[in-house]
């Protein structure tokens, strides 16, 4: 494909930025940097009962965050700007204008009654089509104009062609789909108050914007006809379109609130990693070859083709999501997991203060034993807070302590073990798990309950990572108070 390829995301600022949402905004950026194109962002404000500047800034926060950069909107401007509607109504007025002097739209002044009355009429004679009966069509352009002059209320109408036959759509996703244009009503493309509707504004932005390839929600397929009729009205030509699958709950119905968090925002704050995030969704109704899970930004970037999304809808599923981004902290390098995920979490879990310092080794070590534990950012504090505590302040989970502890022949244990521990001068975890692993075998008891006792003693619970690495980090003094501390939960 050539470097013209020219796609928009244009999110309506009525809410936040959902799931569904972000996987359309994220088709198109991967479609666009896959074929050298542009990746509009466009925000489609004509509704301005329900959108607000405010959702404007969290759908352009929620698109930064999940690192879709656009290559002209707003903020970054571009030549066929303004990118917002609201901005555009010159242009609206205008095309609607050369429409109306071209004969290919028309005023139109029945009112609501007239259209009621109309409907019931068909219905009543059985009427295949009950939708707008071309009342006003046929007008005289004069009276049309003197009724205007009066000050009669009107809408315009789009004047489909009464010989046009199939509209027959070749759907990147769906194939040909056909619809009749007979079925399609004169719909309305400016309302009696100025203000133009969707398919009317959408197909003139995507005109003059010169949009290629609109990749939107499969929601939006029973408009394309009409939409159809905007571009072939305008002389324009009709893009390429890509209609994708909803994207269902786990009860298959569609996502929504009762299925839990659906915008990007609730997603961000819960501690996903936006790449994570990003590969999730993606997958949602598109493959790589089928069976890759793991796909990382650049490769979207480079790989996503239309070809590939199914026409079936996908299922949202938290656990995959949770196992995505437990994969990509667990590829991540000991550094970067310490200072992107680690530090910030034990900083918010009060385990550290804010200038932290430590030995690199040290850290190096820690995040070595913390990171395939965390699956989520939060994990981290928790799995890292025994390291964090001392002999004084560590925790005792108390179903550990009867598990663990709390049990004849412990006390001789951890008097061995403290022997044992006593006698390592150079306090590293392989020679700390050489101290203990005799112990069973001399003490005559089970290895899992030498070694649960001692975790207990030494991490408040029997979860913690493994026990050598664990107690190296804590040093070898508070390791020894820590025995001493729980010696007498020990029978
Ligand atoms: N603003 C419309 C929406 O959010 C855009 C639909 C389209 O992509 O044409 O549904």
């Amino acid at each position: 494909m050539s470097d013209s390829v020219r796609v928009r995301f244009a999110p309506s600022p009525t809410g936040k930025l959902h799931i569904g949402g972000a996987r359309t905004a994220i088709y198109n950026w991967a479609f666009a940097r896959a074929n050298g194109g542009t990746f509009i962002l466009r925000i489609d404000d004509t509704d301005p009962t329900r959108s607000t500047d405010e959702n404007t800034q969290i759908i352009l926060r929620a698109m930064r965050w999940l690192g879709l950069d656009w290559d002209e909107g707003p903020e970054v401007g571009g030549d066929f700007g303004p990118y917002s509607q609201t901005e555009r109504l010159n242009l609206y007025k205008q095309t609607a204008e050369r429409l109306l002097a071209e004969g290919k739209a028309y005023p139109c002044f029945c009112t609501p009654e007239q259209l009621a009355a109309d409907r019931e009429a068909a219905q009543a004679r059985k009427d295949p089509f009950q939708g707008y009966q071309r009342r006003c069509r046929d007008l005289s352009p004069e009276e049309a104009q003197a009724r205007i002059d009066a000050g009669e209320p009107y809408v315009l109408r789009i004047k489909v062609p009464e010989d046009r036959g199939n509209v027959v759509i070749n759907d990147a996703v769906h194939g040909e789909v056909t619809f009749d244009a007979k079925e399609l009503d004169d719909f309305v493309i400016f309302r009696s108050d100025g203000t133009p509707t969707y398919n009317f504004a959408t197909v003139v932005d995507d005109a003059l914007m010169g949009i290629t390839h609109v990749i939107r929600g499969d929601d939006h397929l029973s408009n394309t006809p009409r939409q159809v009729m905007v571009y072939e009205a305008m002389g324009a030509p009709v893009p390429v379109f890509a209609h994708i699958s909803m994207i269902l709950g786990a009860d298959g119905k569609k996502l929504s609130k009762r299925h839990g968090a659906t915008s990007v925002e609730e997603y961000r704050d819960a501690g996903y990693l936006s790449d994570a995030f990003v590969n999730y969704l993606a997958l949602l109704g598109w493959s790589l070859d089928g069976e890759t899970t793991v796909i990382p930004r650049d490769v979207l970037a480079s790989q996503f083709s239309l070809e590939r999304i199914s026409k079936n809808p996908a299922t949202f599923d938290p656990k995959k999501l949770d196992w995505m981004n437990a994969e990509y902290i667990n590829a991540m390098s000991n550094a970067d997991f310490a200072d992107q995920i680690m530090l910030p979490e034990l900083l918010k879990a009060g385990l550290i203060k804010e200038g932290f310092e430590a030995d690199a080794a040290w850290l190096d070590a820690l995040a070595e034993i913390v990171r395939p534990r965390t699956k989520m950012p939060a994990d981290a504090a928790t799995v890292a807070a025994p390291v964090f505590a001392t002999a004084e302040t560590l925790a005792y989970d108390e179903k550990s302590v009867s598990k663990g502890l709390a049990k004849e022949g412990m006390g001789a244990v951890l008097d061995a073990a403290r022997t044992a521990l006593e006698a390592v001068t150079d306090w590293t975890a392989e020679n700390i798990d050489g101290a203990l692993e005799p112990l069973p075998e001399v003490l005559d008891v089970k290895k899992r309950l030498v070694f649960g006792a001692v975790r207990v003693a030494e991490c408040g619970n029997m979860v913690s990572p493994p026990l050598g690495e664990t107690m190296a980090l804590i040093g070898r003094d508070d390791c020894l108070a820590r025995i001493d501390r729980a010696r007498p939960m020990a029978l």
